[in-house]
């Protein structure tokens, strides 16, 4: 009687990676409010530079090359009225 043997690809999907080099986080721009998504891979090149809000300007980072880190706007600041 053949009996089907155990398929074990799939229980490696649920294997745990450790040392993920990619970090997320979010970030909120001290002048406007804008949130942004943080993104950092640590086993990429990136360029030197620096990040401003896109909103207002706001110098939120600066990078020394030596990881990638990409921004993405995730909330809009709040629209600011007519000051009081
Ligand atoms: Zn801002």
């Amino acid at each position: 009687m053949a009996t089907w043997p155990r398929v074990d690809a799939f229980s490696q999907k649920t294997g745990q990676k450790t040392g993920n080099p990619m970090k997320k986080g979010d970030i909120t721009c001290p002048a406007c409010g804008a949130g942004f998504r943080r993104i950092e891979l640590s086993f990429e090149r990136g360029t030197n530079g620096e990040y401003r809000c896109l909103a207002c300007g706001q110098l939120l980072e600066i990078f020394d090359g030596s990881k990638l880190i990409a921004y993405r706007l995730t909330v809009q600041p709040p629209v600011r009225s007519s000051p009081v």
